[in-house]
């Protein structure tokens, strides 16, 4: 069976594409030859490719909006909502090679440009980005479909000289003075997605992010900053900046920072390494969780401060392997749960990055899947309820390769993901016995040093 819409799309992306290059050859053919030797016709190309993926991200939406009608066309009415968006968006995710969180954000995007009929012509030819078009939308939520496209009609004679922050203010602007009520209600709906997030920076940094009622933040950053201006005059070296940073974490943790920024975290399961990195007979890298890899070294001085603690993962004090623990029984045992979120905190699917937050069987227990750490994995939770969805599957062959199946019949093998990192790390076990001489002398040095 041939797919004419498919096709209609394929042959609309090769002929927008297509001018858009004709153009661009054009304007190249223009150029004097004093602009050719330092480099135009680059320039040109540079440009062109912009347009490319702006083209691209238009006929995306469409190719969006068909899946979503088609979908819908194949599970009927009696289908669950959430259910099938769950799906879209998962397998939005794969198709784009990113999270189901972002193949929603696309997803949503395809919904809005219906109601920005202008936007979306612009993104078609190529004239404007897809951050811009995102950007108004994300202003207009609140509107009628009505209202939102006089916003559009109003905003798009400039749209494409506008930058995603103008086009938004912009867009706001027009939204504030058509429904001044709709947008205070804004404001008091937009508290509902408060959050937290944490970036992992370079060289074991990372950034702590608060979403919260601007009013509130202003009023802490305000405290932090009076706070490092009074404590700077009394003489503290530090910068502004370090103190007003080491003052807020200080009040996050409760725990005091050092003119020097370091400070003795209780480290709570969070730093994995090889026993013999911690001894100090090897410089290996070590995993802090949450984080992701850490020198050698700075895992060392984590967990042998005076808060910090040790637990044994990779084997029990009797040598036995924990992954032995009862695999019969449904849920893993709490060490494998440990050892997989610590070996790699990021969601075990192809492509998604989002922190775990449950710990799967990846052949199921109702299928035979045993709770051992080799049927483990960490997912987030929006693929690990896709996976118990109607049409997803997803198998492990016996080397280990992760298979998703998707109910559009597309397959996509994972190789290298989340589970190797769990691997390599319990191959660091030692072999059977009880304590390893290595281990004795460990526990030895670690009680001595807590005296
Ligand atoms: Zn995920």
């Amino acid at each position: 069976m041939s797919d004419p819409v498919a096709h209609r799309l394929i042959a609309d992306l090769l002929g927008r594409v297509g001018d858009a290059a004709a153009a661009a050859g054009v304007r190249v053919d223009a150029a004097h030859d004093f602009e050719i030797a330092a480099g135009s016709g680059a320039v040109e190309v540079v440009g062109l490719c912009e347009s490319v993926v702006r083209i691209a991200q238009g006929l995306q939406a469409d190719a969006v909006a068909v899946l979503d009608v088609r979908r819908r066309e194949v599970v009927g009415e009696s289908v669950d909502e959430r259910e099938l968006c769950r799906s879209l968006f998962a397998e939005i995710g794969l198709a784009r090679q990113v999270s189901a969180t972002a193949g929603e954000s696309t997803y949503r995007l395809t919904r809005d440009l219906a109601d920005h009929p202008e936007a979306h012509a612009l993104l078609h030819e190529g004239r404007v980005n897809q951050s811009v078009v995102a950007a108004v939308c994300r202003e207009t939520v609140f509107l009628d479909p009505q209202r939102r496209a006089e916003v559009d009609a109003e905003l798009a004679p400039a749209l494409a000289e506008l930058g995603p922050k103008r086009a938004a203010a912009a867009a706001r602007r027009l939204v504030i003075d058509k429904e001044p009520h709709a947008a205070f209600e804004r404001t008091v709906r937009a508290r509902e997605e408060r959050h937290v997030r944490l970036r992992p920076e370079l060289d074991a940094m990372a950034t702590l992010s608060v979403y919260a009622p601007a009013a509130q933040l202003v009023a802490a950053w305000q405290r932090f900053d009076n706070e490092a201006s009074a404590r700077r005059v009394d003489g503290d070296p530090r910068t502004i900046a370090k103190i007003a940073c080491d003052a807020a974490v200080e009040a996050l943790t409760g725990i005091r920072v050092a003119t020097d920024g370091s400070a003795q975290v209780g480290v709570e399961v969070g730093v994995l390494m090889r026993p013999e990195t911690l001894y100090g007979a090897d410089d290996a890298s070590a995993v802090l969780q949450g984080y992701g890899p850490i020198p050698g070294e700075l895992a060392r001085q984590l967990a042998t401060g005076e808060r910090s603690w040790l637990r044994r993962f990779f084997t029990r004090p009797d040598g036995h392997r924990l992954e032995a623990a009862d695999p019969r029984r449904r849920r893993f045992p709490a060490g494998v749960a440990r050892l997989v979120r610590a070996a790699d905190d990021l969601c075990a699917r192809l492509w998604c990055e989002c922190r775990v937050r449950e710990i799967d069987h990846v052949l199921p227990h109702a299928r035979g899947g045993e709770s051992v750490l080799d049927n483990a994995d960490g997912d987030c939770r929006a693929d690990n309820l896709v996976k118990e969805t109607r049409g997803w599957r997803v198998d492990r062959d016996h080397d280990g390769v992760l298979t998703w199946s998707t109910p559009t019949g597309h397959r996509y093998e994972s190789r290298h993901g989340q589970h190797a990192a769990v691997a390599r790390l319990s191959g660091t076990s030692p072999p059977t016995g009880t304590w390893s001489p290595m281990e004795a002398r460990l526990q030895h040095l670690v009680t001595v040093s807590r005296r």
